[in-house]
């Protein structure tokens, strides 16, 4: 808070998904409409949770990214006097209007236009939606850096790692290691994830989070995802980033230096530390997470990951190392992949196969050299995933 009784101005991009509703939950717990005006707040399909946080908080504008929904919403706040607007001009609206903070919580590649509209106004951004730099990497660096923006990554690895990496010794990091769960079917065998549904999939044993990450957990995607937009962020080669299976999730990741130190950030697995983080820093605030009780966690477990069984892996490196638009490639095939999967229209392991033959029929494309080109990238890889689907 720039002064006493000044209120900070926020946005929430996704304030009705998981990630955006633990950043409410933060903000009411941390003073509310006390100390924070709430300049907008956007969501999708879920228009009563939408409209019950417009009013509770008092934003003064609300969004739908679904345009036929728009109606449902303006009933939903009429007599409040909160702005409604819808599609994804009303997502850019939200991002443009004038918070210093922005939480990017949208879910996949539909958060790159409004997280970038917030950046290129120089917003401080906290940073939850992976995609952004998965798929636009450098050019939405670029626009950060352009823009006077902040990023503030949220994502609990990357959050560790901001934590625990010492901005004056970068030339002393001798790696960055990820910790990952290793999700649902860290003992599973190929045959027995061959059958797996979705609803066994979205059932992660530590993190409670959204549909899709969860079972982007259970492939490892997520961790996929997460190497790459590591990389960027942290500006480290492919070769320095590591991945380590810790199933019990209290190690958020950890920072390896050149005299041997190894500096990690733990917690109890609860989104709401990394959200606090991210809207105090570069201050600590108290937050009413559970603390960790080592007596009674008794033992911290390490396994290599296998990446015959989790191709996904294997397939970030490929990307992070190809660079270009592979990012986007990677991604827009695998939410093509992982929809037809929550459809049950392919396996579980055909996911990664898909991703993988798209990535091969687009090794060639150029690396971008605008946010279009990006786009493009990743339309393309949506079509030929959908071919091979169907
Ligand atoms: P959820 O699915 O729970 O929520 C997604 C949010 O995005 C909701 O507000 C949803 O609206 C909205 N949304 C869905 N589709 C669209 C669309 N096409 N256009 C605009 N808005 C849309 O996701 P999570 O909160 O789990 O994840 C959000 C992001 O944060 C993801 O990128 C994820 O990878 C990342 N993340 C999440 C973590 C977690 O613990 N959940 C941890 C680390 C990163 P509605 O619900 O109204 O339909």
């Amino acid at each position: 808070m720039a002064s006493g009784d000044e209120k900070r101005r926020l946005t929430i991009l996704g304030s009705t998904g998981s990630i955006g509703t633990n950043t409410l939950d933060v903000i009411e717990r941390l003073g509310g409409r006390k100390k924070f005006e709430i300049a907008a707040l956007t969501g999708n399909g879920n228009i009563p949770l939408l409209a019950e946080q417009a009013r509770r908080l008092g934003a003064e504008l609300a969004v739908t990214a679904d345009e036929e929904r728009y109606g449902e919403l303006k009933d939903a706040l009429s007599g409040s006097g909160i702005a409604v607007a819808a599609g994804r001009s009303g997502l850019i609206e939200a991002a443009e209007r004038d918070a210093g903070w922005v939480m990017a919580a949208i879910v996949g590649n539909a958060g790159l236009a409004p997280t970038l509209a917030a950046a290129r106004r120089g917003a401080a951004i906290a940073l939850a939606n992976k995609e952004c730099l998965v798929s636009a990497g450098s050019l939405f660096l670029e626009a950060v850096r352009k823009g006077g923006a902040r990023l503030l990554p949220v994502d609990s690895e990357h959050n560790a790692i901001f934590q625990v990496l010492e901005s004056e010794q970068r030339h002393a990091v001798e790696r960055i290691i990820l910790t990952a769960s290793g999700g649902p079917f860290r003992t599973k065998s190929l045959e027995e994830m061959r059958h797996v549904t979705a609803d066994i999939a979205r059932a992660h044993p530590n993190w409670s989070m959204g549909l899709k990450i969860s079972i982007d957990s259970a492939s490892m995607f997520n961790k996929a995802l997460e190497m790459i937009e590591a990389r960027h962020l942290f500006g480290f080669r492919p070769d320095q980033i590591e991945v380590i299976v810790h199933p019990q999730s209290v190690i958020h990741s950890m920072v390896g230096y050149s005299d041997g130190s190894v500096l990690a950030q733990l917690g109890c697995p609860d989104m709401r530390t990394a959200i606090g983080y991210a809207l105090s820093y570069p201050k600590r605030s108290a937050l009413p997470v559970e603390r960790l009780d080592f007596a009674k966690l008794a033992r911290l477990d390490f396994e290599a990951p296998d990446e015959s069984r989790f191709p996904a892996l294997r397939l970030a490196r490929r990307a992070m190392e190809a660079g270009g638009v592979q990012g986007a490639v990677l991604n827009g095939a695998k939410e093509t992949a992982l929809e037809a999967f929550i459809k049950a229209r392919i396996g579980f392991l055909a996911m990664a196969e898909i991703v993988e033959k798209v990535m091969d029929a687009l090794a060639d494309l150029p690396a971008a050299a605008t946010m279009d080109d990006v786009f493009a990238a990743d339309e393309k890889a949506r079509q030929i995933a959908a071919g091979l689907i169907a």
